[in-house]
This record gives C-alpha cells, structure tokens and sequence, in this order.
C-alpha cells in the first residue's frame, strides 16, 4: 500500500509549483509552510492499540489486536471505519486512516481522517463472540471516541450489525451523553440512515457515469485540443455503448455497484464478470446480476462456484478462478474487494484501460506507476468510494437533528456532494497533465493547508 508520507509529500510538490495557491506567503514562509504541512500529514496524530481479552465459547481465553488511528482532525472529529480482517496491521490501518484525511478534505466533509482495525477473520467467530468483540472494543477504547471526537462506521468485514452492536455499548457506559453520533453505518431501525448501506456502491457507478456520460461526452471538443497524456485513452470511450465491465468484489460494495450498472439500462453498459474470493463468473453478454444478488443472500455473501449451482438458479457463466478476474479484456474495471489487489507482479496482465478503485488502495503504488505511464485512466479510492462516509456525514446529521431524511433526499444529497467534487476535479484534470489520483490529493492537501493556514498552525 501506498505510503501516506509519500502521497503528501508529492502532492505537496506538486503544489508547490502553483504559485497562485496561498499567494500572499513570501517565499521563505511558503517553504515553511509546506514543511510544516508535510510534517502534520504524513504522520498520524494518535495511534490507539490494545489486546481485546475475549472468552470464546469453547472456555479458551484469546487475547485479539485491535487498533484506533486518528490520523488528522483539521477539518472536523476523526472519522472512518473499522475493518475485521486477519492480516489487517498497523501500518496498513495509519494508511488507511491518511486516506480518510484525504477524502474527507477532497469532499467537503466536516470531518478529519480515522481508522480502525481488529485482527481477526470474523468467519472464524460465532455471532456470540463478535458481539463480545464489539463490545470489547468499545469498552477499549472509550475515552477516545464519541459523536464530537472520533466516529467509527463499518468497513471491510463489518457492518450495520457491528455499529449496532458498539454504539449500544457506547450507549450503555456514556448514560445520559448522546450516542446516536457515536457510530454511523448502523441498520435504520436502529438510528441509522436510509441509502447507508448502498452509498458506497452507488457513489462508485456514479463518478463512472458522470465521467463518461456527462463530462467527456459534453466537453470532447476542448480535450481533443489538449496534449492530455490520457485523451487518447478517453477518446476511445466517448459514444461507446455497451461499456463492457468487470467487478472484482461481490460484497457490500461491487454488488451495489453491479446492481446499479444492471439497472441504468440505458446506459446500456453491460457487467459482464464478477468476483469474490472464490471465483470469476464470467458472460459475453452480461450476467444476471439481481439474480447473483439474490443467490449470495441466500449463501453467506458468497458466489455460486459450481455448474450445478449455476444451473439450479438459472444463471448463464462460464466459471474461472477468482484471480482471472483481473485480467479479462473489458472497459471497466472496477476494484471492490480489498488493497493491493494490481501489484508489480501481475499489472502487465490487466487490459481494461479505465480503472475504478471502489475498494481502498487496490493499487499499488509502482503498478499505479506502471498503469499511469501506460496511459490508463484511474478513477482512485478517495474520489470514487467517497459515498459511504458522505452517507455517514448525513447519518450524523440525522442523529443530532433526530430528523429523518427519505431515502430520495439522502440520495440526492449524496450525489449533489460528489457532483460539486467532480465539477471542480475533471475540469482541472482535463487541464493539465496530472493524472486523477494526483489532482485528487492536490485538492485535498491544499483544502487543508487553507485551513491550518487560516487556523495559524502552519509556524
Ligand atoms: N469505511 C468507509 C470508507 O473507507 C466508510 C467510512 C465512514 O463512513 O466513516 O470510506
């Protein structure tokens, strides 16, 4: 995964060449206040880690890693999720955690960047045991989060019943504070939003759909003037129906997202694979998607891998090992599953020439390299995923109003947030020669500088 430092460091570089940002800095304080920056953004504010005591329900006491990192609340309390995963560590959860610093400041959301981490794989745990672990981590670590300091929301692994289950622990050892801000994500009975749980996925489609279908179709003229290292790349997709995709990840995020492509039918894009951790499926002339969806609720999330089973459901695919789904020969490729899935070692298999990063830091940084260098177009993490934690800005509004919003409002408030973004980054990509990841943390870290500016913290 790509190194925080490192992102703001050449984010800053980049910056540091517009000399109409922050104007009225003299020269010797501009350095000096890049510097500054550079020192407050690569590394994160706070790392929080423990050993989560736990009795399975076999008697064994386990003693289980869990970390909180606050990377920066420049713009608002720390906020991000909380992944279960077994290979989950803390330099990948500090990452992660600088990601939302930077997609939060990119979006306009009032909120700084956190994130949160239980080494475990929660298939290895009963319901019982992982409602303890909630709990666990609450009780943990108390002191540090709340509806004005720190607000957790689901991420790889976790979901509407992890949030329910910790913000009822939070409920419980804070009586008489509000709670409802505490965790977002969590199930609508239970204070949480309508549109939550499909925000993410939706909010994917869409910064695909407004790049293609609203934006290079309307402003085509300009960039064919332009010497924009990706035109030619774009060029290709201008009036191009049906766009072939490919999702890697079938679970709360690539699913939603197929889903979307399935109904926008007259866009007449067409998802003609999709994965998980077991398999590709794969048809030339789209896939049933409702139907997938359909069989994954009935199967623990997973997808079907047999003949049989395909058969059985009325589901026409040709089945291929889950890796394969990388490397077939379609227009999209959206990333939902986890980081680090394009590295060195397999990026010179992918075809697709437009890439979307529904997961967060599917990409490494050399293969983002390698795939730049090769012309192709990256929609990346913190643009396209940013759905979810707008949904949870919304959530969290929600809770502290105890207003309700239809799901109507919450959507169109979702993609009004991400158009505002989109009408100020492609026109600025179309522009000049930065590729979308880079002009994406340009925004983003000067959204900031601004603001520690402004705030005088920059000395
Ligand atoms: N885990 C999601 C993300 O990476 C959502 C975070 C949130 O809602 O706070 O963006």
């Amino acid at each position: 995964m790509a190194q925080t430092g490192t992102i703001v460091d050449h984010s800053l570089n980049l910056i540091k060449e517009d000399e109409t940002f922050l104007p009225h800095l003299t020269w010797s304080n501009r350095e000096k206040a890049f510097h500054s920056l550079a020192a407050i953004l690569s590394t994160p504010n706070y790392i929080h880690k423990s050993f989560l005591r736990i009795a399975r329900e076999s008697g064994e006491v386990v003693r289980i890693l869990a970390f909180r990192v606050q990377h920066n609340d420049t713009l608002g309390p720390y906020k991000g999720g909380i992944r279960f995963h077994e290979e989950v560590d803390e330099e990948e959860v500090i990452n992660l955690a600088a990601l939302m610093t930077l997609k939060n400041a990119l979006h306009d959301v009032p909120f700084g960047g956190g994130k949160g981490g239980i080494v475990i794989n929660p298939r290895n745990f009963s319901e019982r045991e992982l409602h303890l672990i909630c709990e666990k981590y609450v009780r943990y670590f108390n002191g540090i989060i709340g509806p004005d300091k720190d607000i957790p929301a689901p991420d790889v692994g976790t979901s509407e019943r992890e949030m329910d289950w910790m913000m009822a622990e939070y409920k419980s050892i804070n009586p008489g504070k509000p709670y409802l801000g505490s965790f977002t994500g969590k199930s609508v009975g239970n204070g949480g939003s309508l549109g939550r749980r499909e925000a993410t996925g939706k909010g994917v489609y869409f910064t695909l759909r407004y790049l293609i279908h609203n934006y290079l179709n309307k402003n085509i003229d300009a960039f064919n003037k332009t010497e924009h290292p990706y035109a030619k790349t774009l060029l290709n997709y201008k009036d191009k129906t049906p766009l072939k995709l490919a999702i890697q990840g079938f679970g709360n995020v690539g699913s939603v997202a197929a889903l979307e492509a399935y109904i926008c039918q007259n866009l007449q894009n067409k998802v003609v694979a999709v994965s998980d951790r077991n398999v590709t499926l794969y048809n030339a002339n789209g896939l049933d998607i409702p139907a997938l969806v359909r069989f994954t609720a009935q199967n623990r999330g997973d997808l079907p891998t047999t003949k049989e089973q395909l058969v059985k459901e009325n589901i026409e695919a040709e089945i291929y090992d889950h890796k394969h789904i990388l490397y077939i020969d379609v227009d999209v490729l959206i990333l939902a599953a986890l980081a680090d899935q394009i590295h060195q070692d397999n990026v010179a298999q992918v075809q697709a020439k437009l890439i979307v990063e529904g997961a967060n830091a599917p990409i490494t940084a050399e293969a983002d390299q390698y795939l730049n260098d090769r012309g192709v177009v990256i929609l990346p993490d913190v643009l396209s995923n940013a759905g979810g934690v707008i949904v949870s800005y919304l959530e969290w509004l929600q809770g502290r109003e105890t207003q309700y919003y239809s799901e109507e409002e919450v959507y169109k408030q979702l993609y009004e947030k991400m158009q505002a973004t989109f009408d100020h980054i492609y026109p600025q990509y179309f522009n000049d020669r930065y590729s979308l990841r880079e002009q994406c943390y340009i925004q983003a870290v000067k959204k900031l500088c601004t603001t520690l500016y402004r705030q005088g913290k920059l000395y």
